[in-house]
Order: C-alpha cells, then sequence, then structure tokens
C-alpha cells in the first residue's frame, strides 16, 4: 500500500517521499481514510507510530481541497485546531504541518504558553488555515478576543490522555463551546481509560475506532523486560546494565524529583554521564540537557512523569522503569518513549518486592505478561519484605547511610516490620516464578 494509492495527492505524496517515508504506518493505513471521508475517529495510538502524519496528511488534503479565500475585507479564517498537552508537542505536530504541507498552499501557526503573547496576536493577524495550540494559551487569546475560533471545521485532540492527566478538562470543555458543533473530529489517545471513553462520548459523533497502537499491542514495537531485584541493589544493577550492554541515551525513570536526584548523582559517580530533569528546571536548562542527551554525550537522561511530560523525548534506544510507576497507565506513557515506527525498542523495569502490586496492574492493563529476569550476582534476598511505597518514594531508593534498604531490621524471614504494615509478601512469588529467570 502507498501513500498515493489511500488517496493524498500528488504535492503530499512528494513531501512524504522527501522525508523518506516509502509506504504508510499501520495507524496511517486505517486512519487516513476515515479523515478523508470526513468521519469522526477515536484512535488508540502512541508516539513511535506515526500517528502525527496519520491526521495532519488527510488534513492537509481536506483542507487543500476546499481552498477558502479570505473575503475581500479581510482573511480567511482558521479551519482547523489541533490540542496537544504541551508545548513541545505543540511545536513538534505543527512542524510535521509545514514539513508535510511544503508543496500546499496553506499556512499554519503553533500557539503555546511560556513565551511572549505578542507575536502571537501579530500572526494571527495574517491567514491561519491550522491552529496548533496548547489549551491555556488558546484560551488566553480566546480572551483577549484575539482568535476566532467559529469557523473551525475539524478538531484534533492529540494525546487527549496526557491532556486529561494534566487537568485540561475544563479548558478543552470552554474551546468545545467555543466551536461549531458540526465539525469532524479526532481524538487521538494512547490508552481508553474510562475517562478517554466518556470524553469520546461527549466530543465525538459516530467515531470510527481504530487500536493500531492499543497498549496491549506495544510488545511490537518495544520489547519489555523486567528485572527482579531487591530495592537497595538497583543502583547497581542499572550501573551492571548501562556499562555490560554499552547502554546510550538511556532514559530512566524515578517516581519522586528526590529519587531521580539522588541517581543521577549516583551514576555519575559510577562514571556514568547523567542528568536528572527536574520540574523547577527552567525551560532553558532542560533544552540543554536534551540536546546533549540527544547528541549523545550525555549517557542518562532520568526523569520523573511529569518532568518527562513536558519534554520531546520519543523514539529512545532504551527507557528504564528504575521505579515503577503508581499508575498504570503512566507505564505505557513511559515505554512509548522507545520504539520508533518500524524499529524496536528495549523497555526495562527494575522491580522489587514492594513493587509486585503495581506490576500486576501494569499487566493487567497492557494485557501482557512481562518477562522477569533474575540475573546472577543480583538474586533477590528472600528474607527482605515489602515495604509499603508512601507517597512515590521508597526507603531503599533514597540516601540510606547504612545503603541497605529494608534489609537492616535483621528479622527472620517471615516477621513483619513492626510499625510499618508490611504488604504482602507472598505476592512476589508468581513473578518470579513465571519465566525461571529466562531472558526473551
Ligand atoms: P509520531 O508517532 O507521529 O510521533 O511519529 C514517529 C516517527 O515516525 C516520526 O519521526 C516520523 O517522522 C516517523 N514516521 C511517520 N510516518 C512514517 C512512515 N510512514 N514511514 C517512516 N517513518 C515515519
Amino acid at each position: 500500500m502507498t501513500f498515493a494509492s489511500l488517496g493524498l495527492s500528488e504535492d503530499i505524496v512528494r513531501a512524504v517521499t522527501e522525508r523518506g517515508y516509502t509506504e504508510p504506518t499501520p495507524i496511517q493505513l486505517q486512519a487516513i481514510p476515515v479523515v478523508l471521508a470526513g468521519n469522526d475517529l477515536l484512535a488508540g495510538a502512541q508516539t513511535g507510530t506515526g500517528k502525527t502524519a496519520g491526521f495532519v496528511l488527510p488534513i492537509l488534503q481536506r483542507l487543500s481541497e476546499k481552498l477558502v479565500k479570505g473575503p475581500s475585507e479581510g482573511r480567511p479564517p482558521i479551519r482547523t485546531l489541533i490540542l496537544t498537552p504541551t508545548r513541545e508537542l505543540a511545536a513538534q505536530v505543527e512542524e510535521s504541518v509545514q514539513h508535510y504541507g511544503k508543496y500546499l498552499k496553506l499556512n499554519s501557526m503553533v500557539m503555546f504558553g511560556g513565551v511572549n503573547i505578542n507575536p502571537q496576536i501579530q500572526r494571527l493577524r495574517s491567514r491561519v488555515d491550522i491552529l496548533v495550540a496548547t489549551p491555556g494559551r488558546l484560551l488566553d487569546h480566546v480572551q483577549q478576543k484575539t482568535v476566532d475560533l467559529s469557523q473551525i471545521q475539524i478538531l484534533v485532540l492529540d494525546e487527549a490522555d496526557r491532556m486529561l492527566d494534566m487537568g485540561f478538562i475544563r479548558d478543552i470543555k470552554r474551546v468545545m463551546a467555543l466551536i461549531p458543533k458540526k465539525r469532524q473530529t479526532l481524538l487521538f489517545s494512547a490508552t481508553f481509560s474510562n475517562e478517554i471513553k466518556t470524553l469520546a462520548e461527549t466530543l465525538l459523533n459516530q467515531p470510527v475506532t481504530i487500536e493500531v497502537a492499543r497498549r496491549n499491542q506495544t510488545a511490537e514495537l518495544i520489547s519489555q523486560k523486567a528485572y527482579a531485584v531487591d530495592r537497595a541493589r538497583k543502583r547497581e544493577l542499572l550501573t551492571h546494565l548501562i556499562k555490560e550492554n554499552n547502554w546510550f541515551q538511556v532514559l530512566v525513570f524515578t517516581r519522586t524529583k528526590h529519587a531521580a536526584n539522588h541517581l543521577a548523582e549516583n551514576l555519575v559517580k559510577d562514571g556514568i554521564p547523567s542528568m536528572a530533569i527536574h520540574g523547577n528546571k527552567s525551560q532553558a536548562a532542560r533544552t540543554r540537557a536534551l540536546k546533549e542527551f540527544k547528541g549523545g554525550s550525555l549517557q542518562v537522561l532520568v526523569a520523573t512523569d511529569i518532568a518527562a511530560r513536558g519534554i520531546d523525548i520519543s523514539e529512545l534506544p532504551y527507557v528504564v522503569n528504575f521505579e515503577l510507576p503508581n499508575v498504570a497507565e503512566d507505564y505505557v506513557h513511559r515505554i512509548g518513549r522507545t520504539g520508533r515506527a518500524g524499529s524496536v525498542g528495549e523497555a526495562v523495569s527494575l522491580v522489587c518486592i514492594d513493587e509486585d502490586k503495581l506490576l500486576t496492574a501494569i499487566e493487567r492493563l497492557t494485557k501482557t505478561q512481562l518477562d522477569t529476569i533474575v540475573l546472577p550476582g543480583f538474586e533477590p534476598d528472600p528474607s527482605i519484605k515489602a515495604e509499603p511505597i508512601l507517597n512515590g518514594s521508597q526507603r531503599g531508593n533514597a540516601p540510606r547511610r547504612d545503603g541497605h534498604g529494608g534489609r537492616s531490621s535483621g528479622k527472620p524471614a517471615g516477621a513483619t516490620g513492626g510499625a510499618r504494615p508490611a504488604a504482602k509478601p507472598a505476592a512476589r512469588a508468581p513473578a518470579l516464578n513465571r519465566t525461571g529467570g529466562r531472558n526473551r
């Protein structure tokens, strides 16, 4: 199947061919005809699947088929609105619009917060066919009456699940109230949670649902492994894996900012160039770290879910869950950073006894059983009992002078941990026995 046979114009096919795309990805194969036919779409697709071209290409086609001239006294209206959760994604999507639409007579604009609003107001005075925006800044413009959304024909919600995670639901509803009811709506989401289903029901009109990159299909693009390890030995194991396998461009996730800092510092002590990304680091500092990371001089970037959300990092060869996320959906977001269209990425989770419930929740959500590996020399100590994960942090991964997580109590196996409520240690057994420690 070629792009041309999907019904895309020569000008669009030429632009994608120049990008080096020889054939459509599965999400593109399914989404493009649906959008061209004018239907609403609910698509389960993650970053790395080619989802952006999946909606941008047919939108370009539809808009260029019906080029609108402005009235003699003014400019033509904005006809497509693409909402994204982050600035980086907005910039990335608009860049794609420019690339794929380079041979068309359509104009696009990106709009996000954190920068001066005046140049945006200025830009809105000239022709904009496709507006890519984050919800907050868009509403600022609405308030200032500098943007007119009354002629929108196509609305896209990209990474809708993240928008909900980031608390944009009210903003989305406010935007909805400003755009025509008669429109085409496309909703892209990595996961189909109940909230997403509810949102889809309110926003979409008899949508076609496609689930090319559904969570349980991530395995096709991403090899997922879990290492069973004691909480206090995770860093040692990570250093071992990085050095032994010569991993570069490793994105490591922790649950807390503190753990991210602590781990990055320790990896540096182990001779591995690493940096942590903080929520409170400036955009410039993040961009710089990211540039070094992408350029290859920074071997490891340690991030929390929140910090990683705001930055454009995808298509990485390795993603490591140093700590499993508290929310299973975050696992899907995290590992979605690896594996680009067509090539395999590796997602590695370091799982200690405290995290059995989290692992089970992830396996249930992704409908995948992770291969659990016990690396010789890193066998979990059976006398260590599960400890609760409080406020996202785990004792063993925070700095401890004894360097020993929960091991220092010296109590025999089976004894409970005194004041602390013990999570069920028994839950560990199946996770370890399933694959007999075999690597895939
Ligand atoms: P996305 O999922 O939209 O973030 O795209 C992931 C990556 O796949 C981007 O780097 C795109 O340039 C690339 N890509 C998109 N479509 C194709 C295609 N048909 N063939 C090869 N690469 C593609």
